[in-house]
C-alpha cells in the first residue's frame, strides 16, 4: 500500500516511510491510497470473530500485503492485549469502553500499534530515539506503548508541575528504554526543544531521531478496529448504528470514517466537542475558522486547530488541502456527521445524570459524547447510539469526586503506580543542555552491551 499526502495526491511513499516520517514535507497528512470495502466473507464471519482477527483483516486492508501475515498477526495480537467491551445503558444508548489498556485511554491502541510497526520496520542497526513532548495524556500512552521495544529508546519531555501526579507516574516509573525529562518550563518549552532537535542537522548525523506524533497514520489504523468490534457486539439486527465520538484533534472520528469506507454499515457519526467547537461550527456553517484553544473540564479535547481535519475533508473529496473546504465537501460531510458542542456545566450535569439514570460512572469526555448523542436522538430516536468512552473516570479523580460527591473506583493497574518511584532528569529549557544530554545518553546506551560481555 502506498500513502499520499493530503496536500499533494501525487506525492506517494510506502508504509515504512509514512510511519517513520510522520508528516510529509509539504505539511499535509498521509492517507492510504486505497480504502476499499472488506469482502462479503469478512462481514459473514464478523459475528464470531475475535477482536484480533478483526484487527488483522482491517490492518491488511489498510497496509496491503507489505508485511507478511505472520508478522502482522503478531503485531495486532500484541496491540490488542485488552478488550473493548460494549456496555448497554438502554436500547438506544451504548458505551464502548476504550480505557482497558495500560494508560487507561483509547490512545493506547494507537501507541501500541505504532511502536510495534516501528520495531518491525526498524532494520537499521543504529538505535532509534523517539522524542515526545507531552502535556500529559499522549506521553503516558507512548511510554507504555514503546516500553521494552528492542532497538528503540523513548525520551519524554514534560513540563514540571503541569501534569497530574498520576500522569507523571505514568511517564517516570517505567524505566528500561523509557526516559523522562522534567523541564522547568511550559509545555511549549518542551515542544520547542523537541522541534529544535529535529531541525539540528548535525545532531541528526549522530543520532537517529523520530517522533510519535499523534498525526502518524499508524496510530489511526488500530482505531478503526474497535468500530467493527463494537458493531460485532451490538449485532446487525436492530436500529441503525450511530457512533458518537468525543473529539479534540478528530483522529478518533477519522478512524471511524475510514471504518465506514471499509464497508462498516454506520448510519451516522456524531462529533461531540466542548467549548472548542471549530468542527461543529464548520458543519453548521460551512466555514472553517480555527481558534486559540480554551481550557475545559474535558481537557484532552481542548484543541483549537484539529490536526485531522485535513483527513476528514480529504475523505469527502477535498483533495489539495489548500483551498477553502466548502461547497461539495461540506455538503457531503454534513450528510454523515452531525456536530454538537457543550459547556463544562452541561458536562458536569451529564456525569450526574448518567450515574443517576443508569448507575454508570462516565468520565467528562464521555459525558460530552452522551450529551451529543442525546441531542441527536431527540431528532433521530430510532437509532442505536454508541458513545466512545475515551478514558477511565479515575484519570480525572479530583473532578469526578467533586462532581459526583462520591469516591471513584481506581483500577488496580493505576493504584500500583502510586507506590512506584519517580525517575526523571530535571532540566532547564535550554537547548544546548538538552542536546548534550541526548548525546551523552546515546553514548551510554550504546556501550552498555559491551560492559555486559
Ligand atoms: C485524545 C483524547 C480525545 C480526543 O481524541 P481525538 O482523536 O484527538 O479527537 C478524547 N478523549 C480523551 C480522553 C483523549 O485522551
Amino acid at each position: 500500500m502506498k500513502f499520499y499526502s493530503t496536500n499533494d495526491a501525487s506525492h506517494r511513499v510506502d508504509a515504512k516511510e509514512a510511519i517513520f516520517r510522520g508528516l510529509p514535507a509539504d505539511n499535509g497528512l498521509y492517507m492510504p491510497e486505497r480504502i476499499a470495502p472488506l469482502p462479503d466473507r469478512f462481514f459473514q464471519d464478523l459475528p464470531d470473530m475475535r477482536f484480533a482477527d478483526i484487527g488483522l483483516w482491517v490492518s491488511r486492508q489498510l497496509l496491503g500485503d507489505e508485511i507478511p501475515e505472520v508478522d502482522l498477526r503478531r503485531i495486532v495480537d500484541e496491540t490488542l492485549s485488552f478488550p473493548a467491551p460494549v456496555v448497554r445503558l438502554d436500547d438506544q444508548k451504548y458505551i464502548l469502553e476504550l480505557f482497558h489498556g495500560p494508560s487507561l485511554a483509547f490512545k493506547d491502541f494507537g501507541a501500541r500499534f505504532m511502536a510495534r510497526l516501528m520495531a518491525y520496520y526498524n532494520d537499521d542497526p543504529q538505535k532509534l530515539t523517539i522524542l515526545v513532548a507531552t502535556s500529559g495524556d499522549t506521553g503516558g500512552a507512548v511510554a507504555a506503548g514503546f516500553y521494552d521495544t528492542p532497538g528503540i529508546e523513548v525520551v519524554i519531555l514534560y513540563p514540571s508541575g503541569k501534569v497530574s501526579d498520576l500522569q507523571e507516574k505514568q511517564l517516570t516509573t517505567l524505566g528500561k528504554n523509557i526516559q523522562a525529562i522534567e523541564i522547568n518550563g511550559s509545555f511549549d518549552d518542551c515542544q520547542a526543544l523537541v522541534k529544535q532537535a529535529f531541525l539540528d542537522a548535525d545532531l541528526r548525523k549522530q543520532m537517529r531521531l523520530s517522533s510519535a506524533n499523534s498525526i502518524n497514520i499508524s496510530r489511526l489504523i488500530p482505531q478503526s478496529f474497535y468500530y467493527f468490534e463494537a458493531y460485532k457486539q451490538l449485532g446487525s439486527a436492530g436500529d441503525p448504528v450511530v457512533f458518537t465520538v468525543p473529539s479534540g484533534n478528530f483522529g478518533n472520528i477519522t478512524a471511524g470514517l475510514i471504518a465506514r469506507q471499509l464497508g462498516l454499515p454506520v448510519h451516522h457519526f456524531v462529533a461531540a466537542t466542548n467549548a472548542n467547537d471549530v468542527v461543529p461550527r464548520y458543519l453548521e456553517r460551512g466555514e472553517y475558522a480555527t481558534a486559540p484553544s480554551v481550557p475545559t473540564l474535558s481537557n484532552a479535547m481542548d484543541v483549537g486547530a484539529p490536526s485531522n481535519f485535513a483527513r476528514m475533508t480529504n475523505l469527502y473529496g477535498h483533495v489539495t488541502g489548500k483551498e477553502h473546504p466548502g461547497g461539495d465537501t461540506h455538503d457531503s460531510m454534513k450528510k454523515d456527521i452531525s456536530g454538537y458542542a457543550f459547556t463544562d456545566r452541561a458536562t458536569e450535569d451529564a456525569v450526574r445524570e448518567v450515574k443517576a439514570k443508569y448507575g454508570y460512572t462516565i468520565d467528562p469526555h464521555g459525558a460530552v459524547g452522551y450529551l451529543a448523542l442525546s441531542a441527536y436522538q431527540r431528532e433521530q430516536p430510532n437509532t442505536r447510539g454508541v458513545i466512545l468512552e475515551t478514558a477511565h473516570p479515575s484519570k480525572f479523580l479530583p473532578d469526578m469526586k467533586r462532581i459526583l460527591d462520591d469516591t471513584i473506583e481506581v483500577p488496580e493497574r493505576l493504584q500500583r503506580l502510586s507506590n512506584l518511584e519517580k525517575h526523571a532528569t530535571e532540566m532547564n529549557p535550554d537547548y544546548a543542555t538538552f542536546r548534550q544530554w541526548l548525546l551523552d545518553s546515546d553514548q551510554l546506551q550504546e556501550t552498555t552491551p559491551l560492559l555486559n560481555v
